[in-house]
């Protein structure tokens, strides 16, 4: 899934109340098992699943407390003596986190060998679950009631509690995750949607294989109204059962009298209604008006992470991986489309027609299920034996060749780097009017927001640039997601990390014209901002809840990700290395599931040099901890010194880590700086290291061209030569090089070893600089000082870092065009200085504005205005009330999505309080505006000083409708508390964010990106303190 290009992203909408942590507290209707012995009458089972039902309370809470679902064979006596204790001390979720519950790997330790004290310890526990079990269980005449036991056992210490049916019986299962005792082999679906009432009923049809003896099958399904169920066993007859629902979990289950035996083959069949999602996930109604002014409604899927299940009954985690065979009835003015080619269509008696899909040829995770119904039309074309179409709504059809030619060009350069041809016959890509993420991978089936696949053939090459990563992105999934699939979502790096570098390297060998490198550095520089934070995690990262799945899907899994991955291609010897390993990888588990110790270990195999490598041990040290090494250099004659330490912000510089990298340094100097044979490496393991270089060379630079996850900081003269270098000549460095200085001053200036003095004294080269790397990310940087300072309302600070800035930029601000520009580069740099022009209220930029969008509004639609100066052209519109009117006039009636959107972003951008609360009313309700705009409408807001006033209020007001139509942890939400928030740098708001959040509870409070805002604002206020008085004394 592609989130970030829309700044916002699709998610499962779960019930709030199944917060996994609070398992074991108190929960309305919940029950304690632990004594009922009528319910499961034949304990003690033998079905590893079953194990969590046997009476033995000490077992339960053992394996409530995280140890999910182990086989029998894989359950050691130490890991449950130990988690006994645990489970004595205290039963709150603290105590989970050491044992990851949900990631299936092979448990780190083993009774094989134990030692003698162990044995004593197991022996022990061994002879009190004897014990406790035979008490319990025979146990005369208790009584299962919410009050347990009329005579409570009172030497039982522990009790666990499951859950109560909708029909009021015991749900069969008390976990996140669902047992592994029954595989799924193939899924039977057919579908009857009916768009004239928003409802569908459907049909599923599941061959299972058990794997493990058990009493019950536990699967998910949400929000589904199941009607009829029979159940098949072998080649027996099948029968009606009954289907018990556990509605927090989302789960449903089956319970069977006589056991289910391993290698048994079984057939559950459900019948269902629900009604078409209102949200964007699970299988759910869309909407567009066309050209004769009629309103079209279609329907489409987003199942990743959680919403298979909203659509049909499924095991609904990516390693449950099974076959498709689909079928749905649609109108005969409709058409369907699915992951595979359509086999037939049938016209019914009902005057319906049924279009049944082949059968998949591939094993599937349910999360790439997908199926759209509407009146979309296509263009394609053949590409090395797969049939390539883009799809739209058929207004929008001359907006789809530049993604065709895309799509195809590489889909032939993927088929030939992996070495493994892409395996469906048919790739379709669909632009879907109402999408929330920018775009999803389901095989075989792309489905795309328009914005982020549709563009006019006059488009700008940045705009064309937006579309190509999408397109490079979802199908490198193809492989990097489809084909193999990360185990479970605490690995979904796999995915993400993976098809993001692969978008950046692809398109560099396809498309080098459109100048991806830049994206990716600033890319990596954002990830490096975001991980400097204690609330940031590792990469590989345990993932218990609903909430933490949505939360994954964040800038460490993606861009972080990336940035490792480069990190690690650049310092393997010889170039196909890196590309040999992956083959390696996606060959051997091609249809399987893995974790990110297997990737590791196929780039560790294919190792052919003399310097061995170990690849697992290095990258380790990037996936299992959050954050990234800071490296010191200093020198001292012909003696470097390098030193490693966690780069933490932290409010109060207390938070020690004693976190090491396996970091593979590079570094240049000035007898050779700019070409890769320039390029030295140093491998830092330890605290410290230290190499020789001559005393003659006048400066190091480290992290050659940036392609390294760290920051470095030059002790004693090292930032002073490199600043005398650089103003000498800017070109002793490449523009990478010197873009990652001026991002590394700021973070060390944030963290507090650098003086902004030192900044400031960095930037006086600017002034000879004209190059987009530097120059964006030094405008970028200043731009959050100014934004701060502006919040702040100091105003003399604000009007001297406006000069500041024009002083140092105003040159190069004067230079630039307002014609169409070809290179996307230089569109980037001249779209990044005339925006701060104009935001700075710089007389020649507004003017020039201001005339173009005249010209534009006189033309009639025949004029156009480059791509990449829209969003300027139109924020500076937008500050007149007439202007504002006439933007918003447009855009209710602009078919062109990436112009459309530039309209909104400048109708944001409007500092008119009046306006301000129309357009976030606006946003919220949908209609003119579109919900899936809602974070990008209140990112712009706060922009300006008006709107973020605002807009905090908006958030706080509206908080139940934005979770409602945007899940808890949601990269959507993620955005908008983010934008809110991020520029709060005082105590009073400190308070007023945290008080909002704790009373929250369950509604948001135990986010990950709500830790990050009151870590952001406590670092600005910090930084505040520290520099309002440098700013004061050097601006
Ligand atoms: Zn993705």
């Amino acid at each position: 899934m592609d989130p970030f290009d829309s700044n916002s992203t699709e998610r499962a909408s779960l019930p709030r109340n199944m917060i996994e942590n609070s398992m074991f507290e108190e929960e309305p209707d919940v029950v304690d098992l632990a004594k009922d012995s009528t319910a499961f009458p034949t304990f003690p089972a033998l079905d590893p699943d079953e194990v969590v039902f046997e009476p033995r309370s000490s077992r339960l809470l053992v394996r409530g407390l995280g140890e999910n679902d182990m086989d029998e064979d894989e359950e050691d006596c130490e890991s449950s003596a130990r988690l006994l204790g645990m489970s004595f001390m205290n039963r709150s979720s603290a105590h989970r986190s050491n044992s990851s519950p949900y990631t299936r790997q092979a448990p780190p330790r083993s009774c094989s060998r134990p030692s003698a004290r162990t044995m004593v310890v197991c022996v022990l526990f061994l002879v009190i679950v004897a014990s406790m079990t035979m008490v319990l269980y025979f146990l005369p005449g208790c009584t299962f009631t919410r009050k347990g036991c009329a005579k409570p056992n009172k030497t039982t210490p522990l009790e666990t509690v499951y859950p109560l049916s909708t029909n009021g019986e015991l749900f069969p299962w008390a976990q996140f995750r669902l047992p592994l005792s029954i595989h799924p082999l193939s899924y039977d679906l057919t579908l009857n949607p009916d768009l004239d009432h928003m409802t569908f009923t459907g049909r599923t049809v599941i061959n299972m294989s058990v794997h493990h003896n058990t009493k019950r099958i536990v699967l998910h399904s949400a929000n589904l109204n199941i009607t009829k169920a029979t159940f098949k066993r072998g080649d027996g007859e099948a029968s009606d059962v009954t289907v018990l629902e556990y509605k927090p979990r989302q789960q449903i289950a089956v319970k069977f009298s006589e056991e289910l035996k391993a290698g048994q083959y079984c057939v559950l069949t459900l019948e269902y209604s629900a009604s078409l999602s209102h949200t964007y996930d699970g299988f759910y109604n869309s909407s567009y008006t066309d050209k004769e002014g009629n309103k079209r409604v279609l329907a489409a899927t987003q199942f990743e992470p959680l919403s298979a299940r909203k659509a049909f009954p499924c095991f609904d985690e990516p390693a449950f991986k099974a076959t498709f065979l689909i079928k749905i009835k649609r109108k005969p003015d409709y058409m369907t489309l699915s992951n595979m080619p359509k086999a037939k269509s049938t016209p019914l008696p009902s005057g319906l027609v049924e279009d049944e899909f082949e059968k998949t040829s591939v094993n599937m995770s349910t999360y790439l299920v997908a199926f759209t119904v509407a009146n979309f039309t296509p263009i394609r074309k053949n590409v090395s034996n797969t049939l390539v179409s883009v799809y739209s709504v058929p207004e929008k059809k001359e907006h789809t060749d530049y993604a065709l030619e895309t799509a195809s060009k590489l889909l032939k350069f993927y088929n030939e780097f992996f070495e493994i041809d892409y395996p469906l016959k048919k790739l379709d890509l669909v632009a879907i009017p109402d999408f929330l993420a920018g775009a999803m991978e389901n095989w075989g089936l792309i489905t795309f927001r328009e914005t982020s696949l549709l563009v006019g053939n006059q488009s700008s090459p940045l705009e064309k640039q937006v579309v190509a990563s999408v397109i490079a992105h979802e199908l490198a999934h193809q492989w990097f997601g489809n084909l193999v699939t990360m185990s479970w979502w605490n690995d979904l790096w796999l995915n993400e990390g993976f098809a993001t570098y692969m978008q950046y390297m692809s398109l560099q060998a396809v498309l080098p014209q459109l100048d991806i490198g830049n994206l990716f550095l600033e890319v990596r520089f954002r990830a490096l901002d975001k991980d400097a934070l204690n609330s940031s995690h590792a990469v590989s990262t345990e993932v218990n809840t609903p909430e933490q799945v949505e939360e994954m899907f964040d800038s460490v899994s993606y861009e972080k990700g990336a940035s490792i991955l480069l990190m690690l291609n650049a310092s393997l010897p010889g170039d196909q290395q890196f590309r040999k390993g992956i083959i390696q990888y996606l060959k051997q588990f091609s249809g399987f599931n893995t974790d990110t110790n297997d990737l590791w270990n196929s780039l560790t195999q294919v190792e052919v040099s003399t310097q061995h490598q170990n690849v697992s041990e290095m990258m380790s040290s990037w996936t299992s901890q959050k954050g990234f090494p800071l490296v010191t250099v200093s020198r001292k004659g012909d003696q470097v010194t390098l030193t490693q330490e966690h780069f933490l912000l932290t409010s109060d510089n207390a938070t020690e880590t004693s976190s090491l990298w396996h970091v593979p340094v590079t570094y240049v100097n000035d007898s050779c700086s700019l070409a890769p044979e320039c390029r030295q490496v140093f491998a830092l393991k330890n605290k410290t290291g230290t190499f020789k270089l001559p005393e003659s060379v006048k400066w190091l630079k480290l992290n050659y061209r940036n392609t390294g996850f760290y920051i470095v900081h030059y002790e004693n003269e090292g930032w002073a030569s490199l600043i005398k270098a650089l103003s000498s000549n800017v070109s002793v460095l490449t523009p990478e090089d010197r873009a990652s200085l001026i991002h590394n001053i700021f973070a060390l200036s944030r963290l507090g070893r650098v003086s902004f003095r030192q900044v400031l004294k960095l930037l006086n080269y600017m002034s000879n600089e004209t190059e987009t790397p530097p120059v964006t990310e030094a405008l970028l940087q200043l731009n959050t000082i100014y934004r701060l300072l502006d919040k702040r309302q100091e105003h003399v600070l604000v009007a001297r870092m406006k000069n500041y800035i024009l002083d140092h930029f105003g040159s190069l601000m004067d230079k630039q065009t307002w014609e169409e520009e070809k290179s996307v580069s230089k569109q980037e740099l001249r779209s990044a200085l005339l925006e701060m022009a104009c935001r700075l209220s710089e007389e020649k930029c507004t003017q020039q504005a201001k005339n173009l969008f005249k010209q534009y509004v006189d033309s009639n639609g025949t004029f156009r205005i480059p791509g990449d100066l829209q969003r300027v052209v139109f924020a500076v519109a937008a500050q007149s009330d007439q202007d504002w009117l006439t933007l918003l006039n447009m855009y209710k009636h602009a078919t062109y999505d990436s112009e459309k959107r530039k309209m909104l972003q400048g109708l944001a951008s409007t500092q008119d309080t009046r306006h301000i609360v129309w357009i976030l009313k606006a946003g919220l309700n949908g209609g003119i505006i579109q919900t899936q705009e809602l974070p990008l409408v209140i990112s712009t807001v706060c922009n300006g000083f008006a709107g973020y006033l605002f807009a905090w209020d908006f958030i706080q007001e509206n908080w139940d409708q934005l979770i409602e139509k945007f899940p808890v942890g949601s990269f959507a939400i993620q955005t908008i508390i983010k934008s809110a928030t991020s520029q709060f740098s005082t105590q009073t708001r400190l308070d007023q964010v945290q008080g909002f959040f704790s009373r929250l509870k369950e509604r948001g409070s135990q986010m990950r990106s709500v830790q990050e805002a009151l870590e952001t604002i406590r670092l600005n206020r910090r930084w505040m303190d520290k520099n309002l008085s440098t700013l004061q004394k050097w601006l």
